[in-house]
């Protein structure tokens, strides 16, 4: 459920494109484009379900792969 206004500032949300970016560790991943709604006032940024769902999928596809690249130490 995407709220018709920010709730940090009450900001009027436009849909528009976003870079999500996080930082795991010492990586930091970016996924650029994703849809979502944007604040106008303070960029708070708002993901749909199905957006959430994507970032989710590609943040574990991210784990997986950092895990085999970089084992854990014993
Ligand atoms: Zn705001």
């Amino acid at each position: 459920m995407i709220p018709d206004k920010c709730s940090f500032c009450k900001g009027k949300l436009i849909e528009g494109k976003h870079e999500f970016v996080v930082k795991i560790g010492e990586t930091v991943l970016a996924i650029r484009d994703v849809d979502a709604f944007i604040c106008q006032e303070c960029g708070e940024a708002y993901y749909t379900p199905e957006t959430s769902r994507r970032i989710d999928k590609i943040m574990q596809k991210f784990y997986d792969s950092s895990l085999r690249v970089h084992p854990l130490a014993a």
